[in-house]
């Protein structure tokens, strides 16, 4: 049996019904069967979070989380590009 690094599953059934798990939480790293899982995510990744943490709001991940992470970025090469643009045009 394989684990991901630093995750020690103290039991193998679900935390929430104790049905053989599918997998952890992606939020809380809790073993969840796949009845007690909510698939969220986006274009970019799906996760399994479990459904306490999806009820807490806590299974935002792919484009929502990635947006709310790199906006600053995009906001600062939009306004590089626009002092480019207006050296450019000058
Ligand atoms: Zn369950
Ligand atoms: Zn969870």
């Amino acid at each position: 049996m394989t684990t991901p690094a630093g995750f020690e599953p103290d039991d193998i059934y679900c935390v929430l019904c104790h049905a053989p798990a599918a997998g952890p939480c992606a939020t809380c790293r809790a073993l969840i069967c796949a009845d007690c899982s909510v698939l969220t995510g986006g274009a970019v990744k799906t996760v399994a979070v479990c459904t306490r943490c999806h009820g807490q709001g806590r299974g935002v991940v792919g484009w929502r989380a990635w947006a709310q992470v790199s906006w600053p970025w995009l906001v600062g090469f939009g306004v590089l590009a626009l002092v480019a643009w207006w050296l450019a045009t000058r």
